[in-house]
């Protein structure tokens, strides 16, 4: 069934996600790239590029929701040898990927921490940064991992948000559309074999609040200075906050 998803209460939601990308961890970086075009690559390097990581001084970095680590072997990247990334997520087996790509690259500025994005086993006012790439989207509760984001935040500290949005370019929607529920479930099938979990992705993109509102949720958890960013016309945005 096609909105199988749609109608998965909260406390489920988490379980179907954790369905998903259990089952495409191995294929994960190969379906960016094919789903994209490669576009994610800029995406993230423009996240990247918002965050800024300092090359001459101590910078604690938490990538929530990291997967496979592309966010965060680009900020140790960009940053310099006293940037350390922890990357967090819920899928050991997304983190597992992640770690064997990193190798010994990055020994002693990157850890991996298997959690909830919605209680984060963290200390309080640790961190410098926060990031989540295309991740929130999949959290159940959407406020408590906002609010959690705020909590490990030293004062200062730079909350930044990549995740897809609404395509504001009349005509381009509709191809997107066709694009999105027809092409990406049948990609998925092909790489993954699993055409249903690219069919949740595709919907769960719809179901994201546009991107005013999410504003508003990330001033609601306690940021200041909420801005975002359009990114593709669009298809993505980049949502940036303060802890102050
Ligand atoms: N940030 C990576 C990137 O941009 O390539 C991975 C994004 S991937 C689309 C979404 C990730 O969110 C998956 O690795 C998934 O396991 C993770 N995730 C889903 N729900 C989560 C939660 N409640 N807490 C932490 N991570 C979660």
């Amino acid at each position: 069934t096609h909105f199988g998803f749609q109608s998965v209460p909260l406390g489920e939601k988490q379980g179907r996600v954790n369905e998903v990308f259990h089952s495409v961890a191995g294929r994960y970086d190969l379906m960016n790239d094919l789903m994209s075009a490669g576009l994610h690559r800029l995406w993230k390097n423009n996240l990247v590029a918002m965050l800024r990581p300092p090359r001459n001084r101590p910078f604690r970095h938490l990538d929530v929701a990291g997967g496979t680590g592309d966010v965060a072997f680009r900020i140790l990247d960009a940053g310099g040898p006293q940037t350390h990334v922890t990357v967090l997520d819920i899928n050991g087996e997304m983190l597992k990927v992640g770690q064997e790509r990193a190798g010994h690259a990055y020994e002693g500025r990157i850890d991996f921490v298997e959690a909830n994005a919605e209680s984060l086993p963290l200390e309080t006012a640790a961190f410098d940064a926060y990031t989540i790439a295309f991740g929130i989207r999949n959290v159940p509760r959407i406020d408590a991992a906002l609010r959690e984001a705020y909590r490990v935040l030293k004062p200062g500290g730079r909350f930044l948000c990549l995740e897809f949005s609404k395509v504001d370019v009349p005509g381009l929607d509709r191809i997107y559309d066709a694009y999105s529920f027809n092409v990406i479930p049948r990609l998925g099938r092909m790489v993954t074999g699993d055409a249903e979990s690219y069919q949740y992705l595709v919907e769960s993109i719809r179901r994201f609040p546009p991107p005013a509102a999410f504003a508003r949720m990330i001033e609601q958890a306690g940021f200041k200075r909420v801005t975002y960013r359009p990114l593709t016309a669009g298809v993505v945005a980049i949502h940036s906050g303060w802890k102050i």
